[in-house]
């Protein structure tokens, strides 16, 4: 498995992956055509979503929309399946056509089974989809944010600024002209984000509505295109936000003035403001133990830990639906430290085959190295490779 994984991303398989995978170096078996195409279908749908008018795709496509179509004409041809005929039918596809439909195939232990690109309610791409797309070589929507991040961390000089600014956009995924005038308001700060802001799309409209999770912050939409009624009919199963986890017992905001509102970058709503949670859970976490801790530029969410003895231990905190992907991430990206305690939010690590499907996708030699954790386990399980530590002495 690990070794598709690795292929995944077009790049060399490692010998400690293929060992990891415990199957033989078969030598240059290609990524599956279907797994292919899905990888391509999402960089599309996570490409066109950046375009506003979404949902009214006209000829003649985007280029790299027309390619997908086209590739996925060919597949289909090659298959004996009807292939679609425009770009709407390819998007509804995309919504209801998951990761382990047999046109694509993707292996249940790279990608969960049931996911698919759009969203069945909200109609725009999932967390999974932007997931994948962070899988190309270039890194996809999570590099996007972290180069935002860093251009912004050269922009404040300090780190004592730039820690001010990357909290800000994490906490205010929305911003109404009516916060400016609210109390903790900082005019530098917000000097030195705003470029980071737009107009709400036309596509997050409802009905000139804005609708806001009151959990993640992040746009919500109905299933069925109205504007929710306030009241206790206007919760359930049938809204979405970006977020897609959050509980539905409260009803989403409605900001009536969208044009008096910025909504920060995409890349930047998913992975920064939506693990934003579980990160301070987190350094809570260090704090109440006393556990002295320092950010590191680079990952999006990273802490390196001072005093737990020998070796380098460093935190890393994620918000991801794909525990497979995750682990590649982790493995292919920049140098691990002694060990590495990867957070997660609670919800996601208890969920079944969620941690299964991390440790498997990890190469062998990185299994004692990076610990999968949440907020609440952080310490305890830090804790934990100390007393190893000290026993392997
Ligand atoms: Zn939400």
């Amino acid at each position: 498995m690990v070794l598709v994984v690795a292929r995944y991303r077009g790049r060399g398989m490692r010998a400690g992956a293929a060992r990891g995978a415990g199957r033989p170096d078969t030598g240059e078996a290609p990524e599956g055509v279907g797994s292919a195409l899905f990888r391509e279908l999402a960089h599309m749908v996570a490409a066109l979503a950046e375009v506003q008018g979404l949902r009214s795709f006209v000829l003649p496509y985007p280029g790299l929309a027309q390619r997908a179509l086209d590739r996925t004409v060919m597949h289909c041809l090659d298959v004996g399946e009807t292939p679609p005929r425009s770009l709407p039918e390819l998007w509804e596809w995309c919504r209801t056509r998951p990761a382990d439909d047999p046109l694509f195939a993707v292996p249940a232990s790279l990608i969960t089974p049931g996911t698919t690109l759009v969203h069945p309610v909200g109609r725009m791409p999932t967390r999974s989809c932007l997931e994948i797309d962070s899988y190309r070589p270039d890194g996809g929507v999570a590099a996007h944010a972290r180069a935002l991040l860093g251009d912004l961390e050269v922009r404040c000089v300090t780190g004592e600024r730039y820690r001010q600014c990357r909290r800000f956009l994490a906490r205010h995924p929305v911003v109404h002209q009516q916060d400016r005038f609210g109390l903790g308001w900082s005019k530098a700060v917000w000097s030195r984000v705003k470029s980071l802001y737009g107009p709400l799309p036309e596509s997050l409209l409802v009905e000139d509505v804005f609708l806001r999770c009151p959990s993640c912050g992040l746009p919500a939409l109905p299933r069925d295109g109205a504007v929710p009624v306030p009241g206790p009919h206007a919760t359930g199963a049938d809204i979405w936000c970006e977020g897609e986890e959050c509980p539905r017992n409260d009803a989403p905001e409605l900001i009536r003035e969208p044009g008096q509102a910025w909504i920060l970058r995409g890349s930047l709503r998913t992975f920064l403001a939506l693990p934003h949670r579980t990160e301070e859970a987190a350094r809570d976490a260090l704090d109440r133990a006393g556990i002295d801790h320092e950010a590191l530029s680079g990952p999006l969410s990273a802490y390196r830990l001072r005093d737990t003895g020998p070796g380098i231990v460093d935190i890393q905190v994620y918000d991801r639906l794909q525990p497979a992907l995750l682990a590649v991430h982790l493995t292919d990206g920049a140098p691990l430290a002694d060990r590495t305690l990867v957070v997660v939010p609670d919800a996601l690590a208890g969920r079944d085959g969620y941690r299964e499907a991390f440790t498997n996708a990890l190469p062998a030699l990185l299994r004692d190295r990076l610990v999968l954790t949440t907020p609440v386990d952080l310490v305890p399980d830090l804790g934990r490779g100390r007393g190893e530590e000290k026993d392997d002495a």
